[in-house]
């Protein structure tokens, strides 16, 4: 079904601004545009799905704001063959997108709920090369490992140990790193032959990582 005028029109303006904070990757866009955030907000905020804005999601968590999405996703410079894991299902937004990119998404979550929900949207959406699993995403997902591309969507206080480790020669992470309750920096680490290296993108806030599974 096609949008009415106003969500045609708020959809355009949304496209616009991330053209305008700094989201220019032809590609990154084309998978902005093409995975309605419209879906992944559900309830009380859905009419607000296409503003620039975090949003809250169930188990007290959030939707990322889109400029951040779009920003993260482009500064992971993801290809069609990679595989790539994000720590931080939440809505499944961001899994969604990159899954348009790379070959195959594990994403992580530690609420089962969260991961429910965003199973049944993927299966909704025909997104069948991502696979969410219920776990404590600081560990990584050895079995699946080494992985080209990580994405980490809730602040540590320093890249976890297993991320690094897991991480393939050749490989980005993108990591916001900081104290929960500050604003924290948004990370890129790059492994080499020899080491890795880090450079600092722009300020952030997220949600801390939180060890072990969630209640719900
Ligand atoms: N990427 C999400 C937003 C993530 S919000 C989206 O597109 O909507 C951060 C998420 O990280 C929350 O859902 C939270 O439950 C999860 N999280 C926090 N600590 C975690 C951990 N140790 N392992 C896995 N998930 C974790």
């Amino acid at each position: 079904m096609s949008d009415d005028p106003e969500t045609a029109e708020r959809k355009m303006r949304f496209l616009f601004a991330l053209r305008q904070r700094g989201v220019t990757d032809p590609r990154v866009l084309e998978a902005m545009e093409r995975i309605d955030r419209g879906e992944f907000v559900r309830g009380h905020f859905e009419d607000r799905a296409y503003d620039d804005t975090p949003l809250p999601i169930p188990c007290g968590q959030t939707i990322s704001q889109p400029s951040v999405v779009g920003l993260m996703t482009q500064a992971l410079e993801v290809g069609p063959r990679d595989k790539v894991l994000e720590i931080g299902t939440g809505s499944g937004y961001q899994a969604a997108i990159l899954s348009l990119l790379c070959r195959r998404v594990y994403t992580i979550d530690r609420h089962r709920r969260l991961v429910a929900e965003a199973e049944a949207l993927f299966r909704d959406l025909g997104l069948t090369n991502i696979t969410a699993l219920v776990a404590d995403g600081s560990r990584g997902l050895p079995e699946q490992a080494p992985f080209d591309r990580i994405m980490v969507t809730a602040a540590a206080e320093d890249p976890p140990g297993p991320l690094l480790a897991q991480l393939k020669i050749g490989g980005i992470m993108v990591v916001p790193v900081g104290q929960s309750d500050a604003v924290q920096t948004l990370i890129r680490v790059r492994r080499g032959e020899n080491g890795y290296d880090y450079d600092e993108l722009r300020q952030v806030r997220f949600v801390p990582l939180v060890e072990g599974l969630g209640q719900t």
